[in-house]
């Protein structure tokens, strides 16, 4: 799960660095930031910070931040689920090739010549 923040609409109130401060952190500007390993991911030119990946076991806190979050600023996104592999195609279907009864016709053919 990866989440980030429209620091546009945020209302700098801290909820979210309070409930998850792994996440969730307050920058100088008295908004909101997301960091990974303390390391505050910057922001694009929409507005967004950049994403930053949730650490494991803390998506239902994220979940709860983002939801209680007053500006609804925080947006989280699932990864997308690995592809389904190709099914493996069909083994191709061997064995002796098919008879022709032409040499035999042939063969009869000629006996009836030569008898
Ligand atoms: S809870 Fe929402 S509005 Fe409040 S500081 Fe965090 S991101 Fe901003």
């Amino acid at each position: 799960m990866r989440v980030r923040i429209e620091r546009e609409v945020c209302t700098g109130a801290g909820d979210c660095a309070r409930a998850v401060p792994e996440v969730f952190v307050m920058a100088d500007d008295g908004l909101a930031m997301v960091h990974e390993g303390g390391t505050a991911l910057g922001e694009d030119a929409s507005g967004f910070t950049n994403w930053a990946e949730v650490p494991e076991g803390k998506e239902a806190a994220v979940e709860q931040a983002a939801a209680a979050c007053p500006g609804t600023c925080i947006v989280t996104e699932q990864p997308e689920p690995d592809p389904e592999p190709e099914p493996e195609p069909e083994p191709e279907v061997t064995g002796p090739p098919p008879r022709s009864s032409i040499p035999r016709r042939i063969a009869f053919r000629l006996r009836r010549l030569f008898s």
